[in-house]
C-alpha cells in the first residue's frame, strides 16, 4: 500500500499528480510481475512474495511516495490470520507488541475488541513477547474485508517529494565531485526531470574522470527515467582562457563559458532551468559576487539546491543517495587542472568583459555545442575496471 503524503495537499492536480505517479512506478517496476490499482487516497500494488523484497526496494526509489506499507492478504480463516500473524511478529527482534483490529466486513462473527484479545492471546502463548498496549515495539494490523483479511505492521518511509517529470526538464551542470549530484537529486525530488551536461579537456582530464561523471549519472537515473549525459568538448575553449585571460579570472571567465554553453544547449532542448551544484562561499568563484558576475551570462534561471547547505550536510546526503564513494575518486576535472594559485574573490564585472574582448570565445562556443556527444544509455560503458 503506497501513501501519497504531500500530493494529497495539492487539491486542483491531484490527478495528474496521481496519474504520474502511477507510470513512474509502472517504469519503475518493468518487467517485475505485480499489479496496481488505485483510489484518491492510496495505491495498491500487488505482487507475490517472492518479488516483494524487489518491489519494496524498487519503490523506495520512487519520489512521491512517503510511506509503504507491506501488507499480507490471507483467507479470513482464523488459522490463517493466526499463521501470518505469528511469522510477521516472529520475523524481527521486538520486544513487545500490540494487536490492533478493524473489522471492516461486519459479517465476520468476532468484534475487534474481541478479536484483539483472541490473537493476543494466541501471540502471548506461541512466541516469547509480551504485550503493551501504550508503546508497542511492533503494533500488529489485522483488517478483516470482504475479500480477504490484510495483515501489516510498521510503515516504511518513502522518498517523498513529488514524481518526477511534474515541473518538465532542467539541465544539471555534473562536475564529478560531491555537490553537483546531490544538486541532481534534489531537483528530482521536487519533480524536475533532468538531463546533465559535463565539460571535458582531453588529454588535460583522463577519461577516468569522464567515466566518473557517466557513473554518477547512471547512479541519479537510478531516482528518474532517461536521463541523457551531454558531453562537450572544453579543450579549445579552455586552452584559449589559459591564453588570453590573467590567472585570477579564469576561473571566472571560464565558468562564464560554461554557463552559456549550458544556456544554449538547455534551449536546444528544452530545459527551463539550469541546475548546479554551486554553495555559497565554498571557493571563490561561489561568493555573492562572482555569482552575480557569472550568472550575468544568462537570462535562464539558475537554481542551486545546495547554495545553502554546509559541505557536511551535503556529503550525508550523497552517502544516503550512493554517490559519496563515486564522487570521491581522486580524477582531477577541467576546474581542478587549470586551479590558478590566487583566484580573484569579488571579480570586477567590467574588467571582465575587458578580458572577453581580447579573444574570439563566441565561434569556440558555437564549435563545443555542435560537436557535442550525447549518452542515453549508460550500460554499455564498463566502468567496473576503475571502480
Ligand atoms: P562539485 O562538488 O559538484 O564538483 P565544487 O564544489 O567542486 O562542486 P566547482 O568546481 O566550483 O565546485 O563547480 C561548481 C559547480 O559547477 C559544480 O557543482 C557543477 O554544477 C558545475 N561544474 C563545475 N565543473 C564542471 C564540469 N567540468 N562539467 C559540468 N559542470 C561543472
Ligand atoms: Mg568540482
Amino acid at each position: 500500500m503506497i501513501k501519497y503524503g504531500e500530493l494529497t495537499t495539492k487539491k486542483a492536480n491531484r490527478n495528474v499528480f496521481i496519474r504520474l505517479l502511477q507510470e513512474n512506478i509502472e517504469r519503475m517496476l518493468e518487467g517485475t510481475p505485480v499489479s496496481i490499482q488505485k483510489d484518491r487516497v492510496r495505491m495498491y500494488i500487488h505482487c507475490e512474495e517472492p518479488v516483494l523484497e524487489e518491489v519494496v526496494s524498487k519503490l523506495k526509489k520512487v519520489f512521491g511516495i512517503h510511506g509503504i506499507v507491506v501488507c499480507h492478504k490471507v483467507n479470513t480463516i482464523i488459522e490463517e490470520i493466526e499463521e501470518k500473524s505469528l511469522e510477521l511478529l516472529k520475523k524481527d527482534m521486538y520486544k513487545t507488541f500490540k494487536v490492533e483490529t478493524k473489522r471492516a466486513d461486519k459479517t465476520f462473527p468476532i468484534s475487534s475488541m474481541e478479536f484483539n484479545q483472541k490473537m493476543g492471546s494466541f501471540l502471548l502463548k506461541n512466541t516469547d513477547k509480551k504485550v503493551d498496549v501504550h508503546n508497542p515495539d511492533i503494533l500488529l494490523h489485522i483488517e478483516i474485508r470482504r475479500e480477504g483479511t490484510y495483515l501489516y505492521t510498521n510503515e516504511i518511509r518513502g522518498l517523498g517529494g513529488y514524481p518526477v517529470g511534474i515541473q518538465g526538464k532542467g539541465l544539471l551542470m555534473l562536475s564529478g565531485g560531491i555537490d553537483s549530484p546531490v544538486a541532481g537529486y534534489l531537483a528530482l525530488k521536487r519533480g524536475v526531470s533532468i538531463d546533465c551536461v559535463y565539460f571535458e579537456s582531453p588529454p588535460h582530464t583522463s577519461i577516468e574522470a569522464k567515466n566518473k561523471v557517466i557513473a554518477l549519472t547512471r547512479i541519479l537515473n537510478t531516482y528518474s527515467f532517461h536521463i541523457r549525459l551531454f558531453i562537450v568538448p572544453f579543450t579549445e575553449l579552455q586552452e584559449a582562457i589559459y591564453k588570453y585571460v590573467p590567472d585570477s579570472y579564469i576561473i571566472t571567465i571560464m565558468r562564464r563559458m560554461m554557463y552559456r554553453i549550458t544556456e544554449q544547449l538547455a534551449r536546444k532542448n528544452n530545459e527551463k532551468v539550469i541546475l548546479n551544484g554551486e554553495s555559497i562561499g565554498q571557493v571563490a568563484s561561489q561568493t555573492l559576487t562572482s555569482m552575480q558576475v557569472i550568472n550575468e551570462v544568462t537570462h535562464m534561471p539558475v537554481i542551486r539546491p545546495v547554495a545553502c547547505m554546509d559541505k557536511l550536510e551535503i556529503i550525508s546526503i550523497a552517502n544516503k543517495i550512493g554517490t559519496y564513494e563515486t564522487s570521491i575518486l581522486p580524477f582531477e576535472d577541467c576546474c581542478t587542472i587549470f586551479l590558478p594559485k590566487h583566484p580573484v574573490i569579488h571579480p570586477d564585472i567590467k574588467k571582465v568583459k575587458q578580458i572577453e574582448e581580447n579573444f574570439k570565445f563566441e565561434s569556440l562556443i558555437e564549435k563545443a555545442v555542435e560537436n557535442v556527444e550525447v549518452l542515453k544509455s549508460f550500460t554499455n560503458v564498463d566502468l567496473e575496471n576503475y571502480l
